[in-house]
């Protein structure tokens, strides 16, 4: 089975990876944050790029795609070796910008098929206001002020125009992330049970 794609998407604090948790509770998704495999890269003994990322994500950039796609190929096909039937993927937090977006087309396009987008929508206002809440506990170097600023320009700048560009292929579903956590993934739920 050819692996199946939905890319997450949504600022910073939009709450990409609470409801990917939530989706991996009641569907058969696998979650795969290339957010969190960088962090894990970055921490790995040996790891080439510790330091790059370690600056990319202090700066609110986006790491080269060459080695988030190495991230993200090998945690699919990792799952996919332990078991086949593990063919849904929600990939949350990529593509980011258009080296993203390139790097995906060349490595992938013929390996996985890209559903559609699941889009978190919401203000940047709430979403700093997530993060900052969240680094009081989450140890993450990004969730302070300047970084978040950062992040935010980030997306507006290098983010937004993917998921526009997705909107015109008619593949985004956006929810309204600025509600509760439940009434959010209600909205992803009836996204879900619709594209079966
Ligand atoms: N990042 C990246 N490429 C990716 C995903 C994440 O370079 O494909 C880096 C980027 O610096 C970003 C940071 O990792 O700001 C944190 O991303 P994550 O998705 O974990 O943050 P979230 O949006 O969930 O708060
Ligand atoms: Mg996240």
């Amino acid at each position: 089975m050819k692996p199946q794609v939905v890319f997450v998407l949504g600022g910073p604090g939009a709450g990409k990876g609470t409801q990917c948790a939530k989706i991996v509770e009641n569907y058969s998704y696998t979650h795969l944050s290339a957010g969190d495999l960088l962090r894990e890269e970055r921490g790995r003994e040996g790891s080439k790029f510790g330091q790059l990322i370690d600056s990319y994500i202090k700066e609110g950039k986006i790491v080269p795609v060459e080695i988030t796609i190495n991230l993200l190929r090998q945690a699919m096909e990792k799952t996919m070796e332990m078991d086949p039937q593990k063919y849904r993927f929600l990939i949350d937090g990529f593509p980011r910008n258009q080296n993203n977006l390139e790097g995906w087309t060349a490595e992938m396009n013929d390996k996985a098929d890209v559903k559609f987008v699941l889009f978190f929508d919401c203000s940047n206002e709430v979403c700093i206001n997530r993060c900052l809440e969240r680094g009081k506990s989450s140890g993450r170097t990004d969730d302070n002020r300047e970084s978040l600023e950062k992040r935010i320009q980030t997306y507006l700048q290098s983010t937004w125009p993917i998921i526009e560009l997705y909107e015109k292929q008619g593949k985004v579903r956006k929810v309204d992330a600025s509600h509760s956590m439940d009434q959010v993934f209600a909205d992803v739920r009836s996204i879900l049970d619709k594209e079966g």
